[in-house]
């Protein structure tokens, strides 16, 4: 669900939980580090480049495996998705689904 607050033609996005777009994610854990609950988890591993130019030395880029916030105590407040520097995180308007239990809040993201 969205609303248009009256008089301003931006439409907002409820910020019900978080989304991920892996395909932007560089596992650069800058959101790990920024968040201020520590709920942010992720792994990844290291690939070799492709496509380098003729005589460029080898090189790796961090390839993510798994990326998890844990609802349980995630404060919403945004500073991961403001953080970002690749646009990888938004707002989602999906809420989370109420969990059977507590490990439940601990959503996986990929
Ligand atoms: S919204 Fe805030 S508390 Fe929740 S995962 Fe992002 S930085 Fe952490
Ligand atoms: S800050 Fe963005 S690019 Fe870096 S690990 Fe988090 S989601 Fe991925």
């Amino acid at each position: 669900m969205t609303h248009t607050p009256e008089g301003s033609g931006e439409r907002h996005v409820r910020h019900a939980s978080i989304a991920l777009d892996r395909e932007l994610c560089t596992s650069c854990i800058i959101c790990v580090v920024e968040c201020p609950a520590w709920c942010i988890e992720l792994t990844s591993h290291a690939e070799p480049v492709p496509d380098l130019p003729p005589g460029a030395r080898p090189r790796t880029h961090q390839v993510l495996d798994t990326f998890t916030i844990d609802y349980g105590t995630c404060l919403y407040c945004g500073i991961c998705i403001e953080e970002c520097p690749f646009d990888a995180l938004a707002w989602d308007e999906r809420l989370v689904p109420p969990p059977p239990d507590r490990a439940a809040l601990v959503a996986d993201l990929t």
